[in-house]
């Protein structure tokens, strides 16, 4: 038996970078909403959003700071010369763009961050990283995102044929993103969500202290 105190092994790992993209109504932000709340059902939170920047003006219940960081055209360009976004591109007429500086601090404290952005979002994302882990959500039909569509309150017929048809386009982005699933039920969605998640984590390169995990258990067999 050796005498010398073996360190325990870490399970360290760096945080992923998750992003949800698809076309508007397919639901993608109430699925990552309910996706974060069922992850985390700890003090730690272990997956984060990242709250975008927009230019866009507040809409219905949505609240500064928690939706979105609702700035001014200057306050965004200001921002965006100073390069302070991973991200930013034009939707609908509007600037939205990814804050770098919480984005980082999470991914160091090891919490996974999920972007619920644009597909130009994610193919910024992954020219600056290969650890994005993409996921596109599809409605089931255009007459069900018609529908799904029409129930929000907060769209005039214009916008919304607006957003149809920025819904075909978007669609055909389908074949950039990791996984592709569609919307057909909200809780298996979810499920399929947490499933990816879960496999994601466990993959080799995210687990940062393997080695030290292999070496402990090998130093461990030649003391038996
Ligand atoms: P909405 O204004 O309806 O909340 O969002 C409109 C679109 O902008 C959605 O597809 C949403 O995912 C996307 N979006 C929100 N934040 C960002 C961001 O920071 N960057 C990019 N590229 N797209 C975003």
């Amino acid at each position: 038996m050796a005498t010398m105190a073996k360190k325990e092994p870490t399970v360290n790992r760096r945080g992923l970078m998750l992003v949800v993209s698809s076309p508007s109504g397919a639901g993608k932000t109430s699925l990552s909403r309910a996706l974060v709340a069922q992850e985390n059902t700890t003090k730690h939170a272990r997956i984060v959003f990242s709250i975008s920047a927009t230019t866009r003006k507040k809409r219905g219940q949505e609240k500064d700071g928690v939706d979105y960081h609702f700035l001014t055209q200057e306050q965004f360009d200001s921002l965006c010369r100073q390069k302070k976004f991973l991200e930013h591109a034009l939707v609908f007429g509007h600037h939205y763009g990814t804050p770098r500086e919480p984005v980082m601090q999470a991914l160091t404290a090891e919490q996974d961050v999920l972007f619920d952005i644009d597909w130009q979002g994610a193919q910024q994302l992954r020219t600056l990283t290969h650890d994005v882990v993409s996921i596109f959500i599809l409605p089931p039909s255009l007459s069900e995102l018609r529908r799904r569509l029409s129930t929000r309150q907060t769209d005039t017929p214009q916008q919304m044929n607006r957003r149809l048809q920025q819904a075909e386009d978007d669609i055909q982005q389908w074949h950039n993103y990791d996984y592709v699933l569609i919307n057909q039920d909200f809780d298996t969605t979810v499920r399929h969500m947490r499933t990816i998640l879960h496999s994601e984590r466990l993959k080799r390169h995210r687990q940062t202290h393997l080695q030290d995990t292999i070496a402990h258990l090998l130093a461990a067999s030649q003391d038996s």
